[in-house]
């Protein structure tokens, strides 16, 4: 047996085993979190467990089309006991948030993800970071491990692996990650409406947001700089909620030539958040992130530093464009 069907054995025995699930998964989730976190919940309960899937921030407005997504919840304030708890798709252990919080007791904690920063704690750890996303190395341990999946298990690991590959662009996408697809294709998942309910069903306020970012866009290091920042006014103003802009730097990173593009957005705790992609695994944006105290993957990644929204940007344009001159 290799070493990756080792521990898929020694997590398979753990999950079989035990009765009393939490799954969870990082604050400000995505596509990948969320679908991730249902999988495995449903996966579990159809063997009969009693399992709790929990998220500091519920399920999203945006995410609630997936099948079963109303067995997603916040947690509650009062904190329960558990045999086991898993930790999806969250490089660091603070990044559940409430979640875990919500844990007064757990026998075991197993943690799966594919960030390549993720300190491997818990008890029972999976880390690929050559997985493009958390749900493909689900859909791998669910198989390996003969755990069910049922079509709604299919549709939400879909959505994860589609949401986290940029619908199969980025370029961890590899062969297995469309025979994965494939898969789940022939399991019931219906492409056309699953990605029309990802991609094209945006609220308008979205797309009104996008105009306000665009207007602050600027460029720096010869055009191989994009950013656009986001102020608490302009939030309040526009009636935005956070999973609005999730996704909305892509139009900078899209743009030729550009090899780094930031995001900024000033949140109401005297931080900003930061959200860093780069087109050149040359420029690693994890270890910007990482200096400022977040972390992520090479290509994608994110910090929430203190400061005012123009101290930040100063501080973070520097130390990108400083990454960029001595990269590329
Ligand atoms: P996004 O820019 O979409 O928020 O995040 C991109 C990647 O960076 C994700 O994989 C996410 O997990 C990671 N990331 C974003 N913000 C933080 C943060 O504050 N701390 C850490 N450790 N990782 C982050
Ligand atoms: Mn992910």
């Amino acid at each position: 047996m290799n070493e990756r069907d080792a521990r898929f054995a020694e997590i398979g025995r753990a999950l079989r085993e035990h009765n009393k699930f939490a799954v969870l998964s990082h604050v400000r989730p995505d596509g990948d979190a969320l679908g991730s976190t249902l999988a495995l919940s449903l996966s579990l309960k159809e063997l009969g467990k009693d399992v709790r899937a929990w998220n500091e921030d519920g399920m999203l407005e945006k995410y609630d089309f997936l099948a079963r997504a109303e067995l997603l919840t916040q947690p509650p304030s009062a904190p329960e006991d558990f045999d086991v708890a898993v930790a999806l798709d969250t490089a660091v252990q603070n990044r559940l948030g409430t979640t875990a919080a919500a844990i007064r007791h757990a026998k075991l904690w197993v943690n799966i993800d594919h960030h390549p920063s993720n300190p491997r704690y818990g008890d029972l750890v999976y880390i690929d970071p050559t997985a493009p996303a958390t749900g493909q190395i689900l859909f791998e341990l669910l198989t390996n491990q003969k755990f069910p999946i049922t079509p709604a298990i299919a549709e939400n690991l879909y959505a994860a692996i589609s949401t986290d590959t940029g619908s199969f662009q980025y370029p961890n996408t590899s062969v297995r990650t469309f025979e994965i697809a494939a898969e789940l294709v022939r399991c019931g998942v219906d492409v056309g409406r699953v990605s029309q309910l990802l991609y094209e069903n945006f609220p308008r306020r979205r797309i009104e947001l996008l105009r306000d970012l665009l207007d602050t866009m600027r460029f720096g290091c010869d055009g191989k700089l994009a950013w656009f920042s986001l102020s608490k006014a302009s939030a309040l103003a526009l009636g935005v909620i956070p999973e609005d802009n999730e996704g909305l730097i892509d139009h900078l990173r899209a743009i030729r030539g550009v090899i780094v593009a930031i995001f900024f957005e000033e949140l109401t705790d005297g931080k900003v958040r930061v959200s860093m992609r780069s087109k050149n695994e040359a420029v690693d944006v994890c270890a910007i992130c990482t200096e400022f105290g977040g972390g992520g993957h090479v290509l994608a990644a994110g910090a929430r530093v203190r400061g005012t929204l123009p101290e930040v940007e100063k501080k973070i344009v520097e130390q990108a464009c400083a990454a960029i001159e001595r990269n590329t």
